[in-house]
């Protein structure tokens, strides 16, 4: 499946530690901050590494499953142990076999479909600078950088992913170490998403198809996909933003949008209302699907 790209969302992001964080650097120094080179100084910073988050991601979307009563595989018993799985034989009929949550965040035995990026701050930090005494760095109040992509998505994926952030942002799940005691809450903020449809020559119709409406990867693939991913996958009216715009180039049909502050309300954040409406509208697909999962085969 990953070898060929059909739809692709990338979000750019930040997360703000809004109580104090801590994210254990690997080389057993349990008390300090993970840190890295940062991408733009060259100075070694502390960062939160792509796994972290995405643990963290993972861990909010089997709250989601389980409260919406659908397969959830679990750490001790993963998908990957399953008959089912093991027996599968190529991309397609794994896919079918994974519960849903390794369906979006992969398993031993699929890639995910959820890419993340490192994330760091906008200059680089010391992490020493953050130590508490003789305690574990910590950091809050401090906006950390990074990119998410979700490749050949399906529109419940959306949904399920607008409702993963919402648990977030409610520090309903945290990041990090010591969660029971209340570090690691988050917000994520959005700031600029665009939707890639490699591969895809779409005439003047469907160009705006394209630019008012979501297209899940059933869509682009058509009702007799191997996958059985959800077809049709377009919503029947518009989704996407007026200020959407279309653009090919270079095999790619691409879909940016970008939020203008209004006059009316300057002191908001007018990208991520704009981008988190998009997300949370396709809570319908993601309605629709979990009917479906539930309905006896
Ligand atoms: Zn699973």
């Amino acid at each position: 499946m990953h070898r060929v790209t059909c739809n692709e969302m990338r979000l750019d992001f930040s997360v703000i530690p809004v109580s104090p964080l801590f994210i254990p650097g690997d080389q057993g120094e349990s008390r300090r901050f993970a840190r890295a080179v940062h991408p733009g100084s060259g100075q070694v910073s502390l960062y939160i590494p792509a796994s972290a988050l995405k643990g963290t991601l993972r861990r909010a979307a089997e709250d989601v499953l389980e409260g919406a009563g659908l397969d959830c595989c679990t750490r001790e018993n993963p998908c990957s142990a399953r008959d089912v799985v093991k027996s599968a034989r190529g991309a397609a009929e794994i896919y079918r076999a994974l519960c849903p949550a390794c369906r979006l965040f992969g398993s031993q035995a699929m890639r995910s479909h959820v890419i993340l990026t490192d994330a760091f701050p906008a200059e680089a930090v010391d992490p020493a600078a953050s130590r508490r005494n003789e305690g574990d760095e910590t950091v809050i109040d401090l906006p950390f950088y990074g990119t998410l992509s979700l490749r050949n998505f399906e529109r419940w994926q959306v949904g399920l992913f607008s409702l993963i952030m919402s648990r977030i942002n409610l520090a309903e799940v945290q990041l990090g170490a010591n969660r029971s005691a209340g570090m690691g809450c988050i917000t994520v903020r959005y700031s600029h998403v665009s939707l890639l449809y490699p591969g895809l020559e779409p005439n003047h119709k469907q160009q705006e198809l394209l630019r008012t409406r979501l297209h899940g990867v059933g869509q682009l693939m058509g009702s007799d996909n191997p996958y059985g991913f959800v077809y049709p996958d377009a919503a029947d009216t518009q989704d996407l933003p007026d200020s959407a715009e279309f653009d090919m180039g270079m095999g790619v049909s691409a879909v940016t949008i970008t939020a203008e502050a209004t006059d009316e309300e300057p002191d908001n954040d007018p990208a991520h209302s704009l981008i988190d409406n998009i997300l949370t509208s396709q809570a319908l697909a993601w309605g629709s699907y979990v009917r479906a999962q539930k309905v006896p085969r």
